[in-house]
């Protein structure tokens, strides 16, 4: 990690310019169908400025904020993961020859460089879990470690964290400690940056920065300490591992049951969820068919089925399911939590079901 250095706000566009110019399609937020989302940008004004939002179980807004602040916001449904893990695919390809043959063409996967802007410390988290899984594992996904090869990413550290935020209980926010390329701390009137890799700091050095006092040093680590004190939502601190797999039969699971509509809202917008199915789709006279993998969620029914039925064929065994797996069953697979304490699942859930709630509720006593 370099020393801070100062970029005024306006040197933001000089930033996308420097990415573009080194071969980069630049992504960042903006604000789509009210909402902030990752999208390809060429200009700083496309970014959000003066806009917070504001987040609650099954709730989302953004309203106007004062000042001109670009990131002054906590995150929206996307996290990095559709950029890498797509959210449909297609593996390979077959069609008959001339001689009636079948021809199997596996996809070829092509990533150009791309430089996402706005990376927060909970969406660098749920990265190094699905490097985990896609690419660092005994069968990388080619497609995966294509585009991750290809990614350059620029940081925000987190200073306004919605009412959903729990990061600070997972230790994976709202301060990037690593993982970037560049980080920023947004400050009124502009940005620390820090280049955390060779890549950064040859795009750094292409900027029009200045010393960084250390006033503004410190304003930007009092500002990201108190969006860890903002925060009001934790994981129990307890050894919820142990715990979830003791209560398999606890009453809680009856009872969120009764409110969870199976919908898969939850497993979409959660950044580290990876679970995906395989279908076939061949064309109506049979001469070709392509073999794609989408989404898919513990929440489906189909999900879990395997030979004669589904093994979880209602909402409780399926809820159960997502929250022992995702609190407990990845220690044992990732040495972790898979939950980064985003928040997204309890925002974008429809019912408002809220996980730290949920868990809290099970490991009670
Ligand atoms: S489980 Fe919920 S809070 Fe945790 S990483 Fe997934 S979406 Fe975020
Ligand atoms: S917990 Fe909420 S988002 Fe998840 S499946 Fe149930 S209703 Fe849908």
């Amino acid at each position: 990690m370099s020393e801070p250095r100062f970029l005024p706000r306006a040197g933001l566009q000089a930033l996308i310019d420097a990415l573009t110019g080194a071969g980069y399609e630049c992504v960042g937020p903006r604000v789509r169908d009210g909402a902030i989302v990752y999208e390809p940008m060429a200009s700083a004004d496309e970014l959000p400025h003066g806009l917070n939002d504001r987040q609650a179980p099954g709730e989302y807004r953004l309203e106007a904020a004062a000042g001109a602040r670009n990131f002054a916001w906590a995150n929206g449904p996307q996290a990095l993961k559709p950029l890498l893990f797509a959210p449909r695919e297609s593996l390979w390809t077959v069609a008959r020859d001339a001689r009636g043959r079948l021809m199997f063409e596996p996809a070829q996967p092509v990533a150009r460089p791309r430089a996402v802007l706005g990376v927060r410390a909970c969406d660098l988290a749920a990265l190094r879990l699905q490097d985990a899984h896609f690419r660092d594992g005994p069968h990388p996904d080619p497609a995966y470690g294509a585009r991750r090869d290809a990614l350059f990413l620029i940081a925000v550290h987190c200073t306004h964290p919605a009412a959903t935020c729990f990061c600070a209980s997972t230790g994976d926010g709202p301060r990037a400690d690593s993982g970037y390329d560049l980080a920023l701390s947004e400050l009124d009137d502009g940005f620390l940056v820090e280049a955390g890799s060779v890549a950064g700091a040859v795009i750094l050095r292409r900027l029009p920065t200045a010393d960084a006092t250390q006033r503004q040093r410190e304003t930007a680590a009092r500002e990201i300490e108190a969006g860890a004190q903002a925060q009001q939502r934790a994981l129990p601190g307890t050894d919820l591992q142990r715990l979830l797999f003791e209560r398999l039969d606890h009453p809680r699971w009856d009872e969120v049951a009764q409110r969870c509509l199976s919908c898969a809202n939850c497993t979409s917008v959660c950044p580290t969820c990876f679970c995906y199915s395989e279908h076939d789709s061949p064309r109506l006279d049979g001469g070709e068919s392509e073999h794609y993998r989408e989404w898919d969620s513990c929440f489906t029914f189909g999900h879990s089925y395997i030979h004669g039925g589904a093994v979880r064929s209602g909402t409780r065994e399926r809820y159960r399911q997502w929250l022992t797996h995702k609190l407990g069953g990845w220690h044992e697979q990732y040495g972790r939590s898979g939950c980064v304490g985003c928040g997204r699942c309890i925002t974008w859930c429809p019912v408002g079901i809220d996980i730290t709630e949920e868990a809290g509720a099970v490991c009670a006593d």
